[in-house]
């Protein structure tokens, strides 16, 4: 049917209106209950100095005491010496969709006298996911994929209301590109909303200055005002002010609230006029959590994969094949050589070219000078001949019988004879 052939042979598509019920406008349905019965794996991590709220926040995000309360840190002489991880994991079930959620921690991050390389062990583990993944896709088998790999991190920033510390920078510096990174605000209700509005932009325009990317919620060109909108709302609470609590308090009006409960009144936790707690959960889970897989998946895994294949040598960019191939390699330099050869050749061609014309345009001279000095020279002559034949005639006519006369006589007597 030429009507379905577009150009370059492509097809075009043509709408169709149906004549009855198909069915497959149950596919959404399909991929939900599938989906459902699968169940979801997300790994979340927490970074930031200990006693910032980590473990509470993590309870709180997920209703469930994830985390038991911790000991006091002990003093810094006793403290290990390195950034511990620790990963912790739950089944947890929401309306009968089951999330097996894990948190990856990172004690000690932050807290000793030289936290220089703080960010060394994290990106080890975050990468070591990777790994772990790359080589389960590597596998003959790979039905049975566990994805380990971090989702989100969710960075701690001390509320200290200057701007973001020289640990803060470098940590996101070099996570960035690895892991979808979410900045908040801890124990936000130890600050002032002015405090808070001022410490944000102090902190956006640290991370902007420095190139760093931190996660947004997407938007697409076919999505509804509401839904960007959402998005927007979220995007402009970044880096989220949060408070966290797994306690229930009572409110002066008698509301029983997560929240922290103090001698002038009652933060909520869940109260978006009280900090950006909400927001958070929206963006980590509620809207976006499987926006974050993918990312994590699409974009960030992928380019380590990329990075990862091509400095082993496995690649599949022509490039940088070439370099690792000994045969390709051979063949590219031939190619390099011939082009070599034939530039030579062309510049060769052109000065032939150059000095033929030189010697063209100096012959065409000296001919049009010839030529000039023959005209010359046939001029002379011409005149010197002219001037003969003048000075003959004056010769002739001083003679009483012309010669031509005389041939005539001389015929006409010999006729006669
Ligand atoms: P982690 O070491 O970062 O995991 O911190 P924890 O979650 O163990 O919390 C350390 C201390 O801070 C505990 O006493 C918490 O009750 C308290 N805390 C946690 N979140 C908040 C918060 O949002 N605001 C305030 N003021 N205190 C908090």
């Amino acid at each position: 049917n030429p009507s379905l052939v577009a150009n370059n042979g492509v097809p075009s598509v043509i709408r169709k209106k149906l004549m009855g019920y198909v069915g497959f406008a149950n596919l959404p349905n399909q991929v939900h209950r599938k989906s459902v019965r699968k169940g979801f794996q997300f790994t979340a991590m927490v970074v930031g100095e200990s006693g910032l709220g980590k473990s509470t926040l993590i309870n709180t995000l997920f209703n469930t005491t994830l985390y038991p309360p911790k000991e006091p840190l002990p003093p810094a002489a006793e403290r290990p010496k390195t950034v511990a991880i620790e990963s912790i994991g739950a089944d947890i079930e929401e309306n009968g969709v089951r999330l097996h959620l894990t948190v990856v921690d990172t004690p000690g991050f932050g807290d000793f006298v030289n936290n220089d390389d703080s960010w060394k062990p994290i990106v080890e583990n975050i990468e070591s996911r990777f790994d772990s993944y790359l080589e389960q896709e590597n596998r003959v088998n790979r039905l049975k994929v566990v994805d380990n790999r971090v989702h989100a991190c969710l960075y701690f920033i001390q509320p200290t209301g200057h701007s973001l510390k020289e640990i803060d920078i470098e940590f996101m510096r070099r996570l960035h590109t690895k892991v979808n990174l979410i900045p908040v605000i801890a124990k936000a209700d130890t600050m002032t909303e002015e405090e808070i509005a001022d410490f944000k932009e102090r902190i956006l325009s640290d991370i902007a200055h420095h190139n760093i990317h931190i996660f947004q919620a997407p938007t697409y060109d076919n999505e509804d005002e509401e839904t960007i909108a959402e998005a927007e709302e979220i995007a402009s609470k970044i880096p989220f002010a949060v408070v966290g609590s797994d306690k229930v308090v009572v409110t002066p009006d008698g509301r029983e609230v997560r929240g922290r409960a103090y001698p002038w009144g009652v933060v909520e936790v869940d109260n978006e006029e009280h900090c950006d707690f909400v927001k958070l959960r929206q963006m980590l889970v509620r809207t976006y959590m499987e926006e974050l897989r993918e990312h994590t998946n699409d974009v960030l895994y992928e380019n380590w994969r990329t990075e990862k294949l091509v400095s082993m040598g496995v690649a599949q960019d022509s490039t940088v094949f070439k370099e690792i191939n000994p045969a390709a390699r051979m063949q590219e330099e031939r190619v390099l050589h011939e082009a070599k050869l034939a530039k030579m050749e062309a510049e060769m061609k052109m000065v032939f070219q150059q000095k033929v014309q030189e010697k063209e345009a100096k012959l065409k001279q000296s001919e049009e000078e010839l030529y000039a000095r023959h005209k010359e020279m046939k001029d002379a002559l011409e005149k010197q001949r002219a001037d003969l034949e003048e000075k003959k005639k004056k010769i002739e006519s001083g003679r009483p019988i012309t010669p031509d006369k005389a041939t005539t006589g001389r015929r006409k007597g010999f006729l006669r004879t």
